[in-house]
């Protein structure tokens, strides 16, 4: 059936839906990232589980397709296809958490915030293995893999997943673990969960973590090729415990920035060390021995992890580029240096570099079972115009481009923004069998993802 020969209003008898014209319909189709222009034929907001099934059904029935979506972070390379036959099932009123501090996990609701968990967890002296940023969603961050600061000492939070629960093409609920439908269950840790139904829950560890060291390093970005140097070279040789990033950022003069961001061209060194103070200060010591001219690290309160990184505490317009990188040889460094280092003018807002390995390294029984490089390079650009796209973009591209020669094979799909070859991310093996576990649970291609599996 043509969805757009269809009276799509009957849709509202299934639960919360708005259609193009109706008053809500603008306000709920805009993901976080502003620059992205989603134009879906229903946007459904549910509140329930139950609900969540009813407008499936309702959905399939018309022969709409179906995209969860639970805060449009990684929404670009949907807004990049045509949406006229895609209901967007936004989850952002379906949320909540449930910590058993005694089996130390956490039931989350489908469209839960990081920040809710973070702080649900820490007062049993816990806390979980989120991302950078509080208001990314549990669900696209861990089916992605999920990239914390506690990563290269616990792995991909994809690995500390217990149990997710899902609404599938049929609107049926089928939870998948270890003991059930442990196939669905291996391609949602790490296999782009929107491919295999609505995420409605996910059960997670938590870990026994209430403080940790914490904090950011920060220098002009004139110091920049010292720094990059160092952190290079400090990061070939750490134990597990700590997790960094290293990013080259520029901030425009804005009143609502602190002055030592505004307007400012700096380095950053960021993350987090799981040792006692003392390890901890003899660890960071060659990085101070740097003189920054501003030192954060020091013992926080777990929950206070996620500020540290500065991501931007609301929606903005992005645009960004990733590679995998390999290693990090000074050629590399010099590369970097030459797309986004002191002596070039680009419309980056950062050029960033995370180091992995560790624990992030070992596989684990998922889809993702590890991540395929030493450093995850991500760039992003605010793209607050088209014409500011187009030029972050070039930016973003060319910082990818430029350390291409030391990229691995890999692609992280949390860090790939825009549209990529999904298959890279996996190897050959898992890649054929997230396509069998994807037509066993979604044959008619019903859900479109961000990354798609085997598209229709
Ligand atoms: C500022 C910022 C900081 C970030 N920091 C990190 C980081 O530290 N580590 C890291 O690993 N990643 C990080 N990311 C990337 C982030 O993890 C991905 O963009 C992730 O996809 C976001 O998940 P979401 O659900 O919030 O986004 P969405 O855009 O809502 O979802 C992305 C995709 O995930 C799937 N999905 C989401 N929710 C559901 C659901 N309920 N059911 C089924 N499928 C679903 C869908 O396929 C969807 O297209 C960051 C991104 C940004 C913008």
């Amino acid at each position: 059936m043509n969805p757009l020969l269809t009276d799509l209003s009957v849709l509202r008898a299934a639960g919360t839906v708005h259609l193009p014209g109706d008053p809500w319909y603008d306000a709920t189709r805009t993901p976080w990232n502003l620059a992205v222009n989603q134009l879906p034929a229903a946007v459904a907001v549910p509140r329930s589980i139950d609900e969540v099934a009813r407008i499936v059904r309702a959905a399939v029935g018309l022969g709409l397709r179906i995209a969860p979506q639970s805060t449009g972070h990684g929404a670009a390379p949907l807004g990049e296809r045509p949406l006229d036959d895609v209901l967007l099932m936004r989850l952002h009123e379906l949320t909540g958490v449930v910590v058993d501090p005694e089996a130390r996990t956490a039931r989350v609701l489908g469209g839960t915030l990081w920040q809710d968990v973070v702080a649900a967890a820490a007062p049993h002296g816990l806390t979980a293995l989120h991302g950078s940023a509080g208001d990314v969603a549990v669900a696209g961050y861990v089916l992605g893999g999920g990239l914390s600061f506690y990563g290269r000492k616990h792995g991909l939070a994809a690995s500390h997943l217990r149990a997710v629960e899902l609404v599938t093409a049929d609107g049926s609920i089928v939870r998948a673990s270890a003991d059930e439908h442990p196939e669905l269950f291996w391609a949602l840790r790490g296999g782009t969960g929107g491919n295999f139904g609505v995420v409605v829950a996910l059960e997670i560890d938590l870990l026994a973590i209430a403080d940790v060291v914490a904090g950011m390093l920060l220098w002009d970005l004139e110091r920049a090729p010292e720094v990059v140097r160092a952190w290079a070279e400090w990061t070939a040789d750490l134990p597990e415990s700590v997790t960094t990033s290293l990013r080259l950022m520029r901030f425009p003069p804005l009143p609502e920035l602190p002055p030592f961001l505004s307007g400012r061209r700096l380095v950053v060194i960021d993350g987090a060390v799981l040792e006692d103070d003392e390890r901890a200060a003899e660890l960071l010591a060659p990085l101070r021995a740097l003189a920054p001219e501003m030192d954060t690290f020091a013992r926080i309160p777990a929950a206070e992890l996620i500020p540290v990184h500065m991501d931007p505490p609301g929606p903005v317009p992005g645009v960004s580029d990733h590679a995998m990188i390999a290693e990090l040889p000074d050629a590399a460094i010099e590369a970097f240096l030459a797309v986004a280092g002191p002596d070039v003018d680009v419309p980056l807002m950062f050029a960033e570099l995370r180091h992995l390995g560790g624990a992030l390294d070992r596989p684990h029984d998922g889809a993702l079972g590890r991540l395929d490089g030493a450093y995850a390079l991500y760039a992003i650009a605010v793209a607050a115009t088209p014409e500011m796209a187009a030029a972050g973009s070039a930016a973003t591209a060319s910082v990818a481009a430029a350390l291409r020669p030391w990229a691995s094979t890999g692609t992280f799909l949390n860090f790939a923004d825009r549209t990529v070859d999904v298959a890279t991310a996996f190897d050959a093996e898992a890649w054929a069998k997230l396509g069998d576990v994807r037509r066993s649970f979604d044959p008619h291609r019903v859900f479109v993802a961000a990354h798609e599996i085997e598209p229709r």
